[in-house]
């Protein structure tokens, strides 16, 4: 007899602590000020916290091993002894190593870092060869259930399931071409198995096996493989019951290959996938099995309407045998506790729930199921009248499609070239210079009323001049202002228009020890005065070289915050873009000839099926036209691209009709390039011809070959070179010298172009 699982539960909580405990303790650790001790002391206590917290809100089934040192995915790999030789040569001790693949040391890079499905957290990519030796080692979540347990909470251990891990994983270096780190699924099974008879001995009654991957496309041999997995795990004899979650979108295909399977519970996703609903109503009976429902959103920071969540858990308990509720997914997307947000507009603070709310919220809604929902709140009000901007929305109606759409490109580049006179191989860089000290200082002073408007705007202009006058001496061709005012490339925006609110407290793990602070967008967005134009037209007025106005894209502003949920994301695209393209149109009146719009987050929207990709790209390419389209065309638009795979977006990046495109591509070694030329992609590029996101200093001969070798697939009057993001993140000291050694690189390339293509006049640039 298996135990039951419970009527309420959570997939997962977040591990930063409701002040960032963790992220002092782990900068303190790897600064040396805090010993091994007492980092495992803030662990313990952060981890003792959450499941106190979860077990007093009245939550029948509370997880474990969520807690992570630094990623859930990693901590996988450890699990299963995929820690790479390089790692293993270190001789350093199980933190130190787990850290060091994390982070990397002074000889060895870390593993790779990539976004976590369609989220905005990162997670390490464990290196999967033939010959990884794969063995089980269940000492993390085996701690952690016997600390629950010294507290009396009996908990659920909670591991990425082995499929989603081989997904993620990427192969070794040495593994022969066509091997993928799936081939070993059967091996990694092996392993797992291993890993529950572990945690059957120590008593522990149900494990939860993530396989978020599965909400994606999957081929039909993965979906196979799915099957023969957890039948695999099921027949074992000595187990844990089973619960398999799955979220961020619908099973699909996937929901009935696991319900073949002798699992014991199932959890859907039916925030982001309601239709795995019916595909369970078609599916038949399933007896003896419960279905784990997410009903309370994990990814967002709205109410549940918990009358409405409970009448499609009502639905459910007709179809299953038992019906527990959920979150969609695991609380680590959203911030801690709303109690913190004690300034916030109490007309937003009405309508919002946190980590801490959702749980009372999945309480609420499990004692639904059972009693009935005369108990449960009423939903949120709808938004207050003052939320909604008529003027705004009927400015975007009365848009035509001419009102988007540019003149022809080679007429743009040749208007843009008349008033620039730019040499071939154009020098910029991506936008942002290093945050000094001195303008951290100044932010934070301003922000705290010490410094007054007039004070900071001295600190920030002198800050420019700096910034513009290293930049002529660099002999850089076209120029930024450094972005000194912005705390981050999205929260500045939403700091400066209506629509949204910030939050004092709301951190979200971004990875490692990294949080972020989304804001909240919660009504119609409009601009109520210029934003930046100040800052790019002063710097401006520094040089007779062109400065480049920097813009952050609608996409990127909808990705990296919490948006409303009561109208399409497209919708509130078209707002965002309006206000930025109001933003473009006064640069331009301000005498700023570029105007950059970055997109850096317009892989990450990407909804997982495919089905779905071209609406998402429709609107997000229609919100970037909207935003920059309203300049003439001699003003140039440009756009930023960088933290992704850019192979399924290629097409829209094309259909974003930007003059310069400038790209991550130094790790890539520029195959980046040929992969445009295959999209039809004709317009101005900039790949990346080094990687700012090392603190390695490239040197002239490094950068010469990176452009050599665009030029060798890129004709020289379409190219512009520039590093692969901004240089907020570098010191100083290396910007400079790597700087310099790019300037001094596109020279030497300059001076090997034929003569036909004259390096210092704009002749024939199309
Ligand atoms: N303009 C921004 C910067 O330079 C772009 C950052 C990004 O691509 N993430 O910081
Ligand atoms: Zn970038």
């Amino acid at each position: 007899m298996t135990t039951p699982f419970g009527t309420s539960t959570v997939l997962g909580y977040p591990r930063i602590g409701p002040h960032r405990e963790l992220k002092s303790a782990l900068e303190g650790y790897w600064a040396g000020r805090v010993d091994a001790a007492a980092l495992d002391t803030v662990a313990d206590d952060l981890r003792e916290q959450t499941w106190r917290t979860l077990r007093d809100a009245g939550l029948s089934a509370v997880p474990s091993n969520t807690f992570s040192l630094y990623d859930h995915v990693l901590d996988a790999a450890v699990a299963v002894d995929a820690v790479p030789q390089r790692f293993r040569r270190l001789g350093l001790d199980e933190r130190d190593t787990y850290f060091a693949m994390a982070r990397g040391t002074a000889q060895e890079p870390p593993l790779e870092m990539t976004k976590w499905f369609d989220t905005n957290y990162h997670y390490l990519v464990p290196e999967i060869g033939p010959e990884t030796v794969l063995t089980a080692r269940p000492g993390k979540p085996l701690k952690e259930y016997a600390q629950a347990e010294a507290l009396g909470i009996t908990t659920r251990p909670v591991l990425v399931g082995p499929a989603t891990l081989l997904l993620l994983a990427k192969p070794t270096d040495d593994a022969p071409e066509g091997f993928t780190p799936f081939d070993r699924l059967d091996d990694l099974v092996d392993v797992y198995a291993d890993l529950l008879g572990a945690l059957a001995d120590a008593g522990v009654p149900w494990v939860q096996l993530d396989e978020p991957a599965y909400v994606a496309d999957r081929t039909d041999a993965e979906t196979d493989a799915l099957r023969a997995a957890y039948t695999r795990l099921g027949t074992l004899t000595r187990r844990p019951a089973l619960f398999v979650a799955a979220y961020f979108g619908e099973l699909g295909e996937a929901l009935p290959a696991l319900l073949d399977t002798p699992v014991e519970a199932v959890g859907l996703d039916l925030v982001a996938g309601p239709a795995d609903l019916d595909r369970l109503a078609g599916y038949g009976p399933i007896p003896g099995r419960t279905v784990v429902a997410g009903l309370v959103d994990g990814r967002n920071v709205w109410r549940t309407d918990l009358r409405a969540a409970a009448a499609v858990g009502a639905t459910l308990t007709g179809l299953a045998d038992t019906v527990a509720v959920a979150t969609s997914c695991s609380l680590l997307h959203v911030p801690v506790d709303l109690a913190a947000e004690t300034d916030l507009d109490p007309q937003v603070r009405d309508r919002l729930a946190f980590a801490r709310q959702k749980v009372d919220e999945v309480v609420l809604l499990g004692r639904a199921l059972r009693d009935g929902v005369a108990a449960l709140p009423a939903a949120a009000p709808p938004a207050p009248a003052g939320w909604r901007d008529d003027a705004v929305r009927a400015r975007l109606d009365a848009l035509r499609p001419e009102h988007t759409r540019r003149g022809p490109h080679p007429d743009r580049a040749a208007a843009q070239q008349a008033r620039l006179g730019l040499p071939l191989l154009p020098t910029t860089t991506i936008g942002s210079f290093p945050q000094t000290d001195e303008v951290r200082r100044a932010r934070a002073e301003h922000r705290a009323g010490r410094l007054d408007d007039a004070g900071y705007a001295d600190r920030m202009r002198a800050e420019i001049a700096r910034v513009v006058a290293e930049q002529e001496t660099l002999g850089l061709d076209v120029l930024v202002h450094g972005e000194p005012e912005r705390n981050d490339m999205v929260q500045y925006f939403a700091e400066h228009l209506d629509g949204f609110v910030a939050t004092a407290h709301g951190w979200v793990q971004s990875y490692g020890s990294r949080c972020v602070r989304p804001p909240i967008l919660h009504g119609d967005v409009s601009r109520r005065a210029p934003v930046t134009v100040g800052w790019s037209s002063y710097a401006q007025t520094l040089t007779d070289r062109p400065v480049k106005g920097m813009l952050t894209g609608p996409v990127t502003i909808l990705a990296w915050s919490f948006v409303r949920a009561d109208q399409p994301l497209s919708e509130t695209a078209r707002q965002v873009a309006l206000a930025l393209r109001d933003e473009a149109r006064d640069l331009e009146a301000a005498g700023i000839r570029i105007v950059q719009v970055d997109e850096p987050a317009l892989r990450e929207l990407l909804p997982p099926r495919r089905r779905d990709h071209e609406s998402y790209l429709d609107w997000a390419v229609a919100a970037f036209r909207l935003a920059t389209s309203g300049v003439a065309d001699a003003t140039a638009i440009h756009t930023h691209l960088c933290y992704s795979e850019f192979g399924e977006v290629l097409p829209a990046i094309e259909a974003l009709d930007a003059d310069v495109t400038s790209i991550e591509a130094s790790r890539s070694r520029m195959e980046i390039l040929d992969d445009l030329a295959t999209v039809g992609y004709t317009r101005g590029v900039g790949p990346g011809v080094y990687d700012i996101h090392s603190p390695r200093v490239p040197d002239h001969d490094e950068v010469t070959a990176a452009l050599r070798r665009a030029v060798a697939v890129v004709p020289a009057d379409r190219l512009w070179v520039n590093p692969d993001c901004g240089l907020k993140t570098r010191s100083y000291d290396q910007v400079r010298p790597a700087l310099a050694a790019l300037v001094r690189a596109a020279r030497t390339v300059r001076a090997e172009l034929p003569s036909t293509a004259p390096a210092d006049t704009a002749a024939g640039r199309a």
